[in-house]
């Protein structure tokens, strides 16, 4: 195990502080630790306290910034976006339930209850471990003294190079609101469109039955039921909505009792699914089943895989498939206890089945800076242990299923859970109370009125 940063590092960081550089260069050939040992306590005396640098303000990073808030550090967050987002409700927002800001934060907004934390808003293009330095976009490089990468993931095409260029992934609010609009797009061009074209424009493929794929399904079929049904003329009972999945059941990660449960909820709202089916081709008409079935489709969602965020970690250090940073069972690269690596970017040796879930990413997040401040004091870092959260899908109104702590729920009970978890764990009272008001409005009227086609994928914008 390498020992904590002592003097030289602080002393880097500090001097440049002090002429004023918010992310300070480091003098080039400084060797990981600098051959240093266990150094003074951090802050103490006049030295300046080691830099944590945080990349990345998803589920890890921020827990990762709220166990190290009240500790003797500067903590840097680094994000491409200027807000945290919360993904689970993505969905939500690409089918006209909840608005953009409705489930983002801003991260400064979010800093403010931690007076030692900067942000800086970069996207981290490499990472320099003898250096010490992350590299940006714009070629900054910025120095830490202990590196928290928590970059999330992408959507993985599995190297379907149709399905890259035609299908739309759901992992950010951008493609959200590009799904959104595609949606929306489809419905008003279909209204008008001569047959062939009318049908391919009502046909809506989401590739993957894990939750996003489930809870887009469900949210479709009741959008063709109390939207399009209603504002459109005619266009209903011609809308298609088919759920592709690879294995035999829905929702994989979920004991098999609630996969059939989902499978019949789902069937219920009249969405067409294809078990142990592969996506074989995608194109700008459709989609193409390994077993010879072609379903016409202009909206393709690819929710069936997802691989590590790039952020130029030493190719090392990736593991080839998933792109995720393989580190120890502490949370660390190899050999490397001032780099941590948690979340959806991380492959936790011996914990490798665990789900790309907010609730790992969490624990994880929190469980590295843990570790960060045992380094700091000197002691060895400790294995990062999962302790099992509930896990919750919905499918539609008053249709969901769960598995909480083995007590499984299906139903309305299941969806009145899931609500409530989703809004308990939404960041920001406004976020809270807004989307509250919304979901009570969208249940009292069977409506979904955030229909205006603005941002990304709206007519003539890219
Ligand atoms: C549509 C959808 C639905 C989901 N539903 C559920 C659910 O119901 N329940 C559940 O438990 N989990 C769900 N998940 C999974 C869960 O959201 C993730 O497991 C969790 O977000 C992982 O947290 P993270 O901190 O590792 O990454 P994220 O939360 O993705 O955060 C990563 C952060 O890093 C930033 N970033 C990325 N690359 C860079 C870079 N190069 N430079 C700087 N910043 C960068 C991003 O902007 C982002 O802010 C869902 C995910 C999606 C996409």
């Amino acid at each position: 195990m390498s020992p904590p940063p002592g003097p030289e590092a602080s002393a880097a960081a500090g001097r440049a502080r002090s002429q004023g550089e918010a992310e300070p260069r480091r003098s080039a050939g400084r060797k990981p630790n600098g051959g240093r040992a266990a150094g003074p306590q951090p802050g103490a005396g006049s030295e300046p306290p080691p830099r944590v640098l945080i990349v990345g303000a998803g589920f890890a990073g921020l827990a990762a910034l709220r166990a190290l808030r009240r500790a003797p550090v500067e903590i840097l967050v680094v994000d491409r976006n200027n807000h945290h987002t919360f993904l689970p409700l993505l969905y939500q927002v690409a089918t006209s339930g909840l608005s953009a800001q409705d489930i983002s934060q801003p991260v400064r907004r979010i800093l403010r209850r931690a007076p030692r934390a900067r942000f800086r808003l970069a996207d981290v293009v490499g990472v320099d471990l003898d250096e010490r330095v992350v590299i940006t976009a714009e070629g900054d490089r910025i120095a830490y003294d202990v590196l928290v990468l928590a970059a999330g993931s992408v959507t993985s095409f599995f190297g379907n190079a149709g399905a890259a260029r035609h299908a739309l992934g759901l992992r950010d609010l951008e493609d959200a609101l590009r799904l959104r609009n595609r949606v929306l797009d489809a419905l008003e061009r279909a209204e008008a469109a001569p047959a062939g074209e009318r049908e391919k424009l009502l046909g809506f493929v989401l590739v993957g039955g894990g939750p996003t794929g489930v809870e887009l399904a469900g949210a479709l079929a009741e959008m063709r039921r109390h939207v399009v049904g209603r504002d459109f003329h005619g266009l209903a009972q011609d809308m298609r909505v088919v759920l592709v999945e690879g294995r035999d059941r829905l929702l994989p990660g979920f004991p098999a009792p609630l996969c059939e449960r989902a499978l019949a909820q789902v069937q219920s709202l009249g969405v067409e699914v294809r078990l142990g089916s592969l996506v074989d081709a995608v194109d700008p008409d459709g989609v193409s089943l390994a077993g010879g079935e072609r379903i016409p489709a202009r909206t393709v969602v690819w929710a069936a895989g997802v691989k590590g965020a790039p952020v130029g970690a030493p190719a090392g250090a990736l593991e080839a498939r998933s792109g995720r940073i393989r580190v120890t069972p502490a949370l660390h690269l190899p050999g490397r206890d001032d780099v941590y690596a948690v979340g959806d970017l991380a492959l936790v040796e011996g914990a490798e089945h665990l789900p790309q879930m907010a609730p790992v990413a969490q624990q994880q997040g929190r469980h590295a800076a843990h570790n960060v401040l045992r380094r700091l004091r000197g002691e060895p870092a400790l294995p990062f242990a999962y302790r099992r959260r509930p896990a919750m899908a919905t499918i539609g109104r008053n249709r969901a299923v769960g598995d909480v702590f083995g007590v499984r729920l299906s139903g309305r009970i299941a969806w009145w859970a899931w609500l409530a978890a989703h809004i308990w764990f939404l960041a920001g009272f406004r976020n809270r109370a807004v989307v509250f008001v919304n979901w009570a409005y969208n249940w009292l009227t069977y409506d979904r009125g955030l229909r205006a086609m603005i941002g990304p994928g709206a007519r003539g914008h890219p």
